[in-house]
């Protein structure tokens, strides 16, 4: 396993099956050009390893040449592509092989494409050493693939994480499994809030709120968003799969985060079970479900305290608070048992000073 600024990477291609990825494609560009002195102009700066070791393969008369776009930073696209070095002159007429490092969405190559357009080169070949086709637009064909690889990010051999990495023979790829995710459950007054922000703060994580993201989905009107209201609306429940996919929607909107706390979901096992397995899709898990444990009689004492202040009326009510606490006391029963049974549950004495409250789940993550 190696490191790259936060991120834990592991093996993932060797040299040998890199070198077979590039000779396939060195071979295939000769068998049909190898009588026409093409032009390969390589995508920097992730392809200069690739480029390189083309040329050595392709032993035929060729040229080369580069351009330059930008549409990476971090782990994602950005959507946004500039160009930082332009079209090589005196190519009418000519054949250009593009050689990109890999083709993740094929927004830049859509970029390419356009690039090239007005100037009527003579035949316009894209070959790639990575392609990712699960994420693939498919808008253009790739004449030539070095090897398929699945939905994630590798760096070495030209590609990097935030510039480092490039410089590596083999290729490896990111492990999730380093990230942290944690579930925090609590009753109202517990203090869930203040030390998700400590959590936060101190691991990079991503607290994902459910509450939040329903009610920022419905504000903005995304479809997810419309969906789930057209449920509030009637009265009913929203359906699992909708919150599943708002919470896939926000894992995906922070690829930089070195985890996620999930608040507010689940709140069944049926729930659990649904986010486990789209966890499992992205090769992540829970790694602990935190239950910030405080005693009745003293969050009643701190909510209406609270209560006093903010001028929630749901604060200033006992009975209405005791009713809350019940309802939490049904709903996550099961869910203790859930994740007791998978050796995760762990449960933090919620009463103390902040400060002492944060050391007691620095303890039980600092041991995962
Ligand atoms: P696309 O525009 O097809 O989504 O992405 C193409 C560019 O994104 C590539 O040229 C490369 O710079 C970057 N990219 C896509 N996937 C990865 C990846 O897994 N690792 C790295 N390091 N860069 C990637």
């Amino acid at each position: 396993m190696i490191k790259l600024h936060d991120k834990y990477f592991r093996p993932f291609l060797g040299e040998a099956e890199i070198q077979m990825a590039v000779r396939k494609v060195a071979g295939a560009v000769a068998a049909d050009y190898k009588d026409q002195v093409p032009i390969f102009v390589g995508v920097l700066n992730g392809s200069f390893m690739f480029v390189s070791d083309v040329l050595r393969h392709y032993g035929h008369p060729c040229e080369v040449s580069f351009v330059k776009l930008s549409s990476y930073s971090g782990l994602t696209s950005t959507g946004i592509v500039e160009t930082l070095l332009d079209v090589p002159e005196n190519i009418e007429g000519r054949v250009v092989i593009i050689l990109e490092d890999i083709i993740d969405t094929g927004r830049t190559l859509q970029k390419l494409v356009h690039l090239f357009a007005n100037a009527n080169v003579k035949e316009f070949r894209i070959a790639t050493l990575f392609h990712k086709p699960s994420v693939y637009n498919g808008e253009y064909a790739i004449d030539y693939i070095g090897m398929e690889i699945p939905d994630r990010f590798i760096v070495g051999y030209g590609l990097d994480y935030n510039e480092l990495g490039r410089n590596l023979k083999e290729v490896y790829q990111l492990n999730q499994n380093y990230m942290i995710n944690l579930v925090l459950f609590g009753k109202p007054g517990a203090g869930k809030g203040t030390q998700a922000t400590f959590l936060r703060d101190t691991y990079n994580l991503k607290h994902i709120s459910t509450g939040d993201v329903f009610r920022d989905n419905i504000k903005n009107g995304s479809d997810l968003g419309k969906l789930a209201k057209s449920y509030i609306d009637k009265g009913e429940l929203v359906p699992d799969e909708v919150t599943i996919k708002m919470l896939q929607e926000e894992v995906e909107k922070n690829p930089d985060a070195s985890g996620f706390i999930f608040d507010g979901f689940p709140r069944t096992t049926a729930q659990a079970e649904a986010l486990d397995n789209f966890l499992d899709s992205k090769d992540m898990k829970i790694n602990a479900t935190i239950a910030l444990e405080a005693n009745d009689e003293v969050l009643v004492h701190r909510l209406l305290e609270r209560g006093k202040i903010s001028g929630r009326s749901d604060d200033q009510d006992e009975e209405k608070i005791r009713n809350r606490f019940d309802e939490y006391n049904e709903k996550t029963a099961p869910l203790k048992e859930y994740y007791s049974q998978a050796g995760k549950f762990h449960s933090v004495n919620g009463i103390g000073e902040i400060t002492e409250i944060t050391e007691r789940i620095k303890n039980v993550i600092d041991k995962l």
